[in-house]
């Protein structure tokens, strides 16, 4: 844990709406997070590279960030032992951005869709891979209903209710929370 690396994470404090404004165009920086317990999630992974057998590559950045969050909450995760495998691939349907598809025999599997892949920020990305491995590992299923802001309250959404995705540097620690420790989030 170098001190220099976390300094240098931090440089950019601007509020959460320029971030994801800017999230297109500036895809190293638009993944640092304002908390705390999302400053060790971002020094972790630049520090420590890991790869994920039968994951494509450019997955391998997000499904660390999904077991560094994870220890934050208090929970270990081993996706590599779970042999949980990912592709980035065309998926066929209409505003699918991913999909977990489980087998009875074999490890899930997260297909994320390459033209979401192609045009999303960084934030949304991390997003749409938590919410498949909310399926595909944490064996959860949707969580619909929004809060009082007309946010989602939970990035396990189906995307066909009405709520608004808020998964921004501002939100992310909620989500996190929500998404590993559902029970510890009170709404409604
Ligand atoms: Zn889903």
């Amino acid at each position: 844990m170098k001190l220099s690396s976390k300094r240098k994470s931090f440089t950019i404090l601007i509020p959460a709406y320029i971030l994801l404004f800017l999230a297109m165009s500036c895809q190293k920086d638009s993944s640092v997070d304002l908390t705390e317990a999302s400053e060790i999630v971002a020094e972790e992974v630049s520090n420590k590279p890991k790869s994920y057998p039968g994951v494509e590559e450019e997955l391998w950045a997000y499904f660390e960030l999904f077991e560094v969050a994870a220890a934050a909450q208090g929970l270990s995760i081993d996706l590599t032992a779970e042999g949980i495998t990912g592709i980035i691939e065309d998926l066929e349907e209409d505003q699918v951005a991913g999909q977990c598809t489980s087998y009875s025999h074999a490890a899930n599997h997260v297909t994320i869709d390459t033209d979401f892949w192609n045009r999303a920020s960084d934030n949304f990305k991390e997003m749409i891979i938590f919410h498949e491995l909310g399926h595909c590992y944490l064996d959860r299923g949707h969580r619909e209903g929004q809060l009082e802001s007309g946010n989602c309250i939970s990035i396990m959404r189906s995307g066909i209710e009405p709520c608004r995705d808020a998964y921004s540097n501002l939100n992310k620690a909620y989500y996190i929370q929500e998404l590993f420790n559902p029970g510890s989030v009170n709404v409604n």
